[in-house]
């Protein structure tokens, strides 16, 4: 075995861009928005005509504050934007209004779940900044072709602490970011559209070590899983040049998806001399504390405090509660039904169960299960009427889109009211017992487990209609 990868230490920090899903554009109405036709939404700002002015895109603001607080950094109130210089054919004003010396949110953390428990990951900060155009090379054979629609579209970027240290770790917080953007519905999160882009750094040190290694950047990765094969496929190339003794040149990379390595794009030996300077042309942000107030007064509840309320308040465990937030949909609706019952466990075993089969299956979307009706097929079941298994494959079907159904109706219509009928039991008891003379005289002498089994017999030969608590009284007494 190759003893090499433990002897050092990975060490990740990960940059990730979220476009935010405004109406319009971080500094013009210039429409905001996915698969439109070529340079459709492009006015004379994005262009940077002379003499235009940005104006800065309050959603944008809003949409950044709330991403803060929901990642607990400290949002500075007065903040501003940098002109940030390169040169790049999709960029028209020859820089990129971003965000610098003051960001609009400092520190902060990002909770994930790893396999050895919870972890913080630190965050230096999130800026705001627009997003550049978009350079396309393969459609002509003598041109390059520009498609400016995405460029002036709001992003926020949100800069890691270098605290990660493993390919899994990096695609928990990545999934975690993710589903928080979604949660607080300021970015659609499809990574698969752009939407959501992260830049992986990576470096190795020897155990023990303090001083960070040299890093590597690997840019634009589009998916959780290319994230994780990247680092992974790092960690591998760095080890391999440590062991043979030759040394790590700090480079910016790119991922091939076709075959999941990386290849160098730049030397980055000296920083990047960007010139920044603060943005002339717009007003500094200096947002109030009233306005703040506001935001945090209008953000639900986030995932992590419903995680801790379910299992604290609701004594539900971790698995179920963790299931129920897994996204704000799912979540608003076990808030919905637990407004018509108590028993929260239940509604977990429900929601967890038949209902995301139910979605998995057919194009059917949680919300066409109308909550109050939920409610009730969960009392008819707790009050033995009706067994689990026909409430699930039978009564759920029934009351999509239908609040008004009475469920003591349709019960007996699909003629699966459970029978208290001791004569009617009796009668399948006998039938069953009959049939397998050799389990009943294993029974007898001593095999107790066999009652599941008798149990099973009787509910299978009854449909599902016999009352199983009589049912195992009955077998007891014809038994013993
Ligand atoms: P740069 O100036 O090269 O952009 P920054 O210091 O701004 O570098 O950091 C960018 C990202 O890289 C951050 O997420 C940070 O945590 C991470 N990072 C910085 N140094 C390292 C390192 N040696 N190993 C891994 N990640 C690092
Ligand atoms: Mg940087």
């Amino acid at each position: 075995m190759n003893e090499a990868p433990q002897k050092y230490e990975v060490v990740i920090g990960l940059e990730v861009h979220a476009r935010l899903s405004t109406k319009s554009k971080l500094f013009s109405s210039d429409a905001n928005s996915y698969g439109a036709a070529p340079n459709e939404n492009v006015g004379v700002i994005t262009l940077a005509h002379p003499g235009t002015l940005p104006k800065t895109n309050k959603k944008a603001i809003e949409y950044a504050v709330m991403m803060g607080i929901a990642c607990n950094c400290t949002i500075n109130q007065k903040n501003y934007f940098a002109r940030k210089h390169y040169f790049y054919p999709d960029l028209p004003k020859g820089f990129q209004t971003s965000q610098h010396t003051v960001p609009i949110c400092g520190n902060g953390y990002v909770t994930i779940k790893t396999s050895n428990g919870e972890r913080n990951i630190r965050l230096d900060h999130i800026h705001l900044e627009e997003d550049a155009g978009k350079s396309i090379h393969d459609m002509d054979d003598n041109y390059s072709f520009i498609d400016l629609n995405r460029a002036g579209t709001p992003l926020i970027e949100i800069v890691t602490e270098p605290d990660m240290h493993s390919a899994e770790e990096a695609g928990l917080f990545v999934t975690e970011l993710r589903k928080l953007v979604r949660w607080i519905n300021i970015c659609d999160g499809n990574m698969e559209e752009g939407s959501m882009r992260c830049d992986a750094n990576v470096s190795l040190r020897l155990k023990g070590e303090t001083k960070l290694g040299t890093k590597v950047e690997v840019k634009n990765l589009n998916s959780i899983r290319n994230v994780r094969k990247a680092i992974e496929f790092e960690i591998e190339r760095m080890i391999d040049l440590l062991e043979k003794g030759e040394r790590i040149y700090q480079q910016t990379r790119s991922f091939d998806a076709g075959n999941d390595t990386t290849f160098a794009i730049r030397e980055k030996e000296e920083a990047n001399d960007y010139r920044y300077f603060p943005e002339p042309d717009l007003p500094p942000l200096n947002l109030s504390d009233d306005y703040l107030n506001s935001i945090k007064n209008s953000l639900p509840a986030l995932p992590q405090q419903l995680l801790k309320k379910y299992q604290s308040e609701f004594g539900l465990n971790e698995y179920d509660a963790s299931q129920l937030t897994l996204d704000k949909e799912i979540a608003d609706y076990f808030e919905s039904v637990i407004q018509h019952t108590k028993n929260y466990k239940a509604v977990a075993n429900w929601i967890n169960g038949p209902i995301k089969q139910l979605i998995n299956d057919s194009p059917v979307s949680i919300n066409e299960i109308p909550a109050n009706k939920l409610a009730e097929i969960i009392a008819i079941v707790d009050k033995d009427e009706v067994s689990f298994s026909n409430a699930s494959s039978k009564l759920l079907p029934a009351i999509i889109k239908d609040n008004s159904i009475r469920i003591e109706h349709l019960a007996t219509q699909l003629n699966i009211v459970q029978t208290k009928n001791t004569d009617e039991l009796k009668e399948w008891v006998t039938i069953v017992l009959n049939k397998m003379p050799d389990k009943v005289l294993e029974y007898k002498k001593g095999k107790k487990g066999l009652m599941g089994l008798f149990v099973g017999e009787v509910k299978k030969l009854s449909k599902g209609k016999a009352d199983l608590k009589t049912v195992t009284q009955l077998l007891e007494q014809e038994l013993n």
